[in-house]
């Protein structure tokens, strides 16, 4: 369908208070006051563009920063979405609201049986620009030496790999399971597969893997992947952060420095979270580190991403408390129009920040493993 201006959606909004829980509808004010065009704006002026779909709320490991040791109760099967509902998601953000990048994560995307398909079928589809979407996944990796050629064959184009330490026991501890070789031969069958450049997600706990920083650059600029440092969230089990625990942007950048030369990455950031060094080893260039200051530093407003969950919610801020349930809509057969005008109404009042450092912040209810990070 063509990208062509449409009225603003003037309905209500759903708000979902608790996973699980009854859904609460309150009016919003603002709605109304929404500019007549097709884009994911918001009241800020920010554009979304970049799709987060979750897969899966379901995951093999058990990072101590995301999900508690039990695991956390699965999405019940008949609420989660399935591959025909996804795919007609994807396409309604590609063809009605002006989305350019689709990214798969979850839970544990590799978990999901039909990801090559959906990979696929995305990679079938037009951005408004008539180009196909730039599509990407962020895994832990296990089990990606099997797929990895598959999913580039599917239209898959990059990789981002969980990877919180070079040391198997740091990797056991932090994510509760002895797979470090796994991860690392599906980092390696990414790279072989041209998913690249593979980019590592490390995110640093005190006492667990805080000396992991050096050792995981070095062996990232070995292997010619790109690592980047998350600041630990408020978005895992729920009291288990705590802001005088946080290493920080500038705490990360330190300990670097013991070992290597950092000069800022000139390159403009745009909406990208990291903010890029230039690694120098001998007074040589040997690669690039990144570090995501969502914390310390927030890139809230550059933001310009818009959040599926597996069961179907629109989520415009991981740290929002608000949902808005698409799969109602299309079980109750709606329109891909009024789909969008649905999903325009959830973006619009996204709001300025995540307010982690206010006083009344508050850990939203579904942790990252359920909202897709
Ligand atoms: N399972 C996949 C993985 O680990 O890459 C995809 C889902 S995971 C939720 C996506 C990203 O979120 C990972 O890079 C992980 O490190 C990050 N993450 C999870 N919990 C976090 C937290 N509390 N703070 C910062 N990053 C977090
Ligand atoms: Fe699983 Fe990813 Fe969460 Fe780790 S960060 S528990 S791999 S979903």
């Amino acid at each position: 369908m063509e990208f062509s201006a449409r009225s603003a959606y003037r309905g209500g909004m759903t708000t979902s208070v608790a996973l699980g829980m009854p859904r609460l509808r309150e009016a919003d004010p603002d709605v109304s006051a929404r500019p007549d065009t097709p884009a994911l704006i918001d009241r800020f002026g920010r554009v979304a563009e970049d799709l987060r779909v979750s897969l899966t709320d379901k995951c093999n490991l058990r990072c101590q920063y995301c999900m508690p040791e039990e695991g956390i109760t699965p999405i019940a099967s008949d609420r989660l979405l399935t591959d025909e509902e996804v795919i007609r998601l994807i396409t309604i953000a590609l063809d009605h609201l002006g989305i350019e990048e689709v990214r798969f994560t979850g839970g544990e995307p590799l978990l999901r049986k039909g990801l090559e398909s959906i990979v696929a079928a995305t990679s079938q589809m037009r951005t408004k620009s008539g180009v196909n979407p730039d599509i990407s996944l962020t895994t832990n990796a296990l089990g990606l030496k099997h797929r990895a050629q598959r999913l580039a064959d599917a239209g898959l184009k990059r990789v981002n790999i969980s990877i919180d330490a070079i040391d198997r026991e740091a990797y056991h501890q932090l994510t509760r399971r002895d797979r470090l070789d796994d991860a690392l031969a599906g980092a390696a069958a990414a790279q072989a597969a041209g998913l690249t450049p593979v980019k590592v997600n490390t995110v640093l706990m005190p006492g667990i893997n805080d000396d992991q920083a050096v050792p995981l650059l070095k062996f990232c600029i070995d292997h010619g992947y790109e690592l980047r440092f998350i600041e630990y969230m408020p978005l895992g089990p729920r009291g288990s952060w705590k802001r005088s625990d946080l290493i920080t942007a500038e705490d990360i950048l330190a300990d670097l420095s013991t070992a290597f030369t950092l000069t800022p990455e000139v390159e403009p950031r745009g909406s990208a979270p990291a903010e890029r060094w230039i690694v120098h080893e001998n007074g040589e260039p040997v690669g690039r580190v990144g570090v995501i200051a969502s914390v310390t530093r927030p890139f809230c407003g550059a933001c310009d991403r818009t959040r599926l969950t597996a069961d179907g919610k629109i989520r415009n801020c991981l740290f929002g408390s608000s949902e808005v349930d698409l799969t109602s809509l299309i079980r109750g057969g709606a329109t891909d129009e009024e789909i969008a005008e649905r999903w325009r109404a959830a973006m619009w009042i996204k709001k300025a920040g995540h307010g982690i450092d206010d006083e009344g912040f508050l850990q939203p209810d579904r942790p990252m493993s359920a909202i897709g990070g």
